[in-house]
């Protein structure tokens, strides 16, 4: 079905359909409702920035200005968004969330203007107008809907997945099935990435490749649409489905363990596929070998192609992916706070992208700057428990090593710079790497002030982001830190 458009954009606003002048009205008391139910904050913040383009294919349209904007609305509004509006407008069974800039938005007026002015007749309705919305909104055919950020291109490639991104690659930009690589089974740790690859994959071939059929889903959904199909007699049909894929990729494969019907299913779709030369991409938390709830002969089967792990993450890839990650979502973020965040949240990555969120959500909503005090401030909970039990005592002895001066330095007041700056630098490192407040950190090293840590650690951020001999000095110290 159709659209109407456009915004509440006064100059500009178009002769519109009665249906647009409802659906937009149905807007504004969705957000009145909004406001109720999520207070004025939130209201300002994240509701009132966003515009109502239409009503797409039983979906309410909505654009936001900036990709961050869309996400956070995304993980936290959606829900209540989805559930008022069918009372709003009936019909509108699901909320879409796109990029589009208050600029495109004007263009998109003016041109539906545009032609509706070519119009003989003035009679005729207004300008029925399909948005373009981009390929990767789209909605796709078969499986699992695909994850518009996961694409090859916002994956950032460090030590620890270079293998996995490299033949996932391989796999995606081949025409046909890659020798040795089939089944691609990847592993790794919750959070590092293989859903992301896989859904690369997917995209990959989707654009490069459309006639090749993909199917991506989770091994959940397999079990599901498996013991569903039984129910309903259509095995049969189910089968087929599966085996009429050029690729097929299965999530999380882990969770198929137990259940020995299923198992036995997955192991026929499986062997069927590979025998008719059609590529098979399968991830899990773990290697074949160790999948132990699954028959041996399916462990080992799965072991046939190449097996390619995922490392847990280092400090280097963490500040890439922050990087890359803020450089998306076009915003500031001092480098300082993306140091401290990837050297603190060293669980995984979706933590990480969690965390830098917070951070900017709250700089967003109260309107104040992103600094470390900050950060650590919104993060509390997360730094405890990311927490490396790196403590003052081990600061202090490191620093004063790697100098050459006397630990008992550390508490002294001399100023000499030969002693002041490690000094300077253990207390940046102690924010840096430990929870401890500036009060606490100044009483550690001999009693000082809090404002004396303070100014220790903007001289030090000062000078480093100069002096690319300190910034390799204190890279130093922090591995040597969180390593011992
Ligand atoms: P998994 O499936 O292994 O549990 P995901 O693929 O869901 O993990 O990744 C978790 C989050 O981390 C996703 O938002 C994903 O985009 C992001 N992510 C993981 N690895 C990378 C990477 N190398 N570059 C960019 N983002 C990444
Ligand atoms: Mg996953």
């Amino acid at each position: 079905m159709i659209l109407h458009a456009m915004q509440q954009d006064n100059e500009n606003r178009m002769t519109a359909t009665s249906q647009t002048n409802n659906a937009e009205a149905a807007w504004a008391r969705v957000l009145d409702k909004m406001r109720q139910s999520q207070g004025d904050a939130v209201y300002r913040n994240w509701l009132k920035p966003l515009t109502f383009i239409g009503i797409e294919d039983g979906k309410a349209v909505l654009g936001a200005p900036t990709r961050f904007m869309r996400e956070w609305v995304q993980s936290h509004y959606m829900e209540r968004l989805c559930q008022f509006w069918p009372f709003e407008y009936p019909g509108v069974q699901g909320v879409q969330i796109v990029v589009r800039s208050r600029r495109t938005l004007r263009q998109d007026v003016k041109s539906a203007k545009d032609t509706n002015d070519e119009r003989d007749n003035p009679a005729a309705p207004a300008t029925i107008k399909t948005l373009a919305i981009p390929v990767e909104e789209q909605a796709c055919q078969f499986g699992s809907p695909l994850d518009p950020r996961f694409t090859f291109e916002n994956f950032v490639v460090g030590r620890p997945n270079e293998l996995a991104y490299a033949v996932s690659r391989r796999v995606a930009e081949s025409n046909s099935v890659v020798l040795g690589c089939n089944p691609l089974f990847l592993y790794g740790g919750v959070g590092l990435g293989k859903t992301h690859l896989m859904h690369a994959i997917a995209w990959h071939i989707r654009r490069q490749n459309p006639g090749r059929r993909v199917m991506y889903l989770s091994a959940e959904k397999f079990m599901y649409q498996f013991i569903r199909a039984i129910r309903t007699n259509e095995a049969i049909a189910f089968k087929e489905q599966f085996r009429s894929v050029d690729v097929l990729m299965v999530d999380d494969v882990q969770f198929i363990g137990g259940k020995e019907s299923t198992q036995e299913e997955f192991f026929h779709t499986f062997n069927a596929l590979i025998d008719q030369n059609k590529q098979l991409v399968i991830s899990a938390d773990r290697s074949p070998s160790d999948l132990s709830d699954l028959e041996e002969r399916i462990r080992s089967r799965l072991g046939w192609g190449l097996v390619a792990d995922i490392n847990t993450t280092n400090y280097e890839l963490r500040l890439g992916i922050l990087q890359s990650k803020v450089e998306k979502l076009q915003v500031e973020v001092p480098g300082p706070v993306l140091e401290f965040l990837a050297h603190r949240i060293t669980s995984n990555v979706r933590e990480l992208e969690g965390a830098l969120n917070r951070v900017v959500a709250h700089a967003t909503l109260v309107g104040r700057e992103i600094t470390l005090d900050t950060t650590q401030e919104v993060l509390q909970d997360l730094l405890r428990a990311n927490d490396q039990r790196v403590n003052i005592d081990d600061i202090q002895r490191t620093v004063a090593r790697h100098y050459n001066i006397k630990v008992s330095d550390m508490h002294s007041a001399r100023r000499s710079i030969a002693v002041a700056r490690p000094r300077q630098i253990a207390m940046y490192l102690s924010k840096q790497l430990t929870s401890k407040s500036l009060p606490e950190i100044g009483r550690r090293f001999g009693g000082k002030d809090h404002t004396t840590v303070m100014h220790a650690i903007r001289r030090i951020e000062e000078l480093s982001s100069q002096d690319p001999e300190l910034r390799e000095d204190i890279e130093l110290l922090n591995r040597t830190l969180r390593h011992q």
